[in-house]
């Protein structure tokens, strides 16, 4: 699992290729609206500079399918970080070509320069060898820092590597590699994994890798209501993934001493999530849903069991919310959970949020830096977790 990274190689001088993730949100006036990717690349670019390295960096935007599309290009994101390295960052209208080389040729020992959005080309998501090829013409060394576009075999995260004999890892992919690798494969007991969320099918595979893995697992959120069905609940209006009733069963059935599920649960008798309406709520036991009430969070109790489980633990991965957490009323069992895991963190636990929706919870509980780790990869850290090889990951350098 270890990978070379950048410390393992001499820099000064050489043309740095590194794919990073700048897949940022832009306002209405173009400019970055949240630049926590682009902070997070800092730490690996910071050392590049200090040790002289040419860096040419490379990422897409947004989802421009082959087009150029100027509210998609990358120029902003050139701007804020330069503002945030202190430096300029050079800028070029295209990732491959005449006018990329001739910026690369202008670099200087720590000079930075960033290419424009890779997804321009249909060839970056086609994982098109001539379009690696001329990516690859920019770099004497490659190196990966985009742990969140690593479950994806494109130019820039696979094709490219054909033609580096050495493929480094950035400091942001190997704490991912460090932290979710040691939770898939060598986790500190007790290991318990809580997954949430709404729909159980984009999960099955998770589910059946980390149960086989796993102390305990916790189940909440959306997803519990297929797993009481199966058990011959009345779920009344709750969240149902009929596809996948009975995989719920099955695995209930198997393994269910390892699965913990809800105990209570708050409902609503009506809910409108666009419209962030609610009707009325109640806290009920999980046996007494009635008809045309559904369940949006899970309730006290729940709340008490899940926490004195992760007291225990000493690794917790979490997956999902308990709840629907964007609305104040229905997200009290997230930010609960979301504390627990900060207190236990301050207690020696390892703690590892999957991307996505957990990681934005964490985030709305003001907690993120309390956790040991938070990944930046929302699909790419559930491939992970799956036990699935992520494509960008397999073609770097072993260490
Ligand atoms: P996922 O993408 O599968 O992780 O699902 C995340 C979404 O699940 C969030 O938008 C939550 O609002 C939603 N969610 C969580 N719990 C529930 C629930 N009990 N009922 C409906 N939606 C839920």
């Amino acid at each position: 699992m270890k990978k070379l990274t950048l410390k393992d190689i001499d820099l000064k001088g050489k043309r740095l290729l590194m794919r990073v993730d700048y897949n940022v949100p832009l306002d209405e006036n173009q400019k970055v609206s949240d630049d926590k990717r682009i902070q997070a690349s800092l730490p690996t670019i910071r050392y590049a500079i200090e040790q002289g390295a040419r860096i040419i960096l490379m990422s897409h935007l947004g989802r421009p399918k082959g087009n150029i599309v100027p509210e998609m290009s990358l120029k902003p994101v050139a701007d804020r970080l330069g503002e945030l390295l202190g430096k300029k960052v050079h800028f070029v209208t295209d990732c491959i070509g005449p006018e990329a080389e001739k910026g690369v040729q202008d670099l200087g020992d720590g000079d930075i320069l960033l290419l424009e959005n890779l997804r321009f080309h249909k060839e970056e998501e086609a994982n098109d060898s001539d379009f690696s090829k001329q990516l690859a013409k920019l770099g004497d060394l490659y190196a990966n820092d985009a742990f969140g576009s690593a479950h994806r075999a494109h130019a820039s995260t696979v094709g490219v590597t054909d033609y580096f004999d050495t493929c480094l890892s950035g400091f942001l992919m190997e704490k991912e590699l460090n932290y979710l690798g040691a939770a898939v494969s060598n986790p500190e007991r007790p290991y318990v994994a809580i997954l949430g969320g709404a729909k159980i099918t984009d999960k099955i595979p998770m589910i059946e890798n980390l149960i086989e893995k796993v102390d305990q697992l916790l189940i909440g959120g959306g997803m519990a209501y297929t797993f009481f069905k199966a058990q011959g609940k009345e779920i009344g209006d709750s969240m149902l993934d009929e596809a996948s009733l009975d995989f719920a069963g099955e695995i209930l059935k198997s393994k269910g001493n390892k699965i913990k599920l809800p105990v209570d649960c708050l409902i609503a008798n009506s809910f409108d999530f666009k419209l962030r309406q609610i009707g009325q709520t109640k806290v009920v036991s999980i046996d007494q849903i009635p008809k045309g009430w559904q369940g949006l969070d899970v309730g006290p109790e729940t709340i008490k069991s899940f926490s004195s489980v992760c007291q225990n633990a000493k690794t917790i991965v979490w997956n999902g919310p308990l709840g629907v957490f964007e609305i104040e009323t229905t997200a009290k069992g997230t930010m609960a959970i979301a504390q627990v895991l900060a207190d236990v963190t301050g207690k020696g636990a390892t703690t590892i949020i999957g991307g996505g929706d957990s990681a934005s919870a964490v985030k709305k509980a003001g907690l993120s830096s309390k956790m040991s780790h938070v990944s930046t990869g929302g699909g790419a850290s559930l491939e992970f977790l799956q036990g699935k090889e992520l494509p960008g990951v397999v073609v770097l350098t072993d260490a």
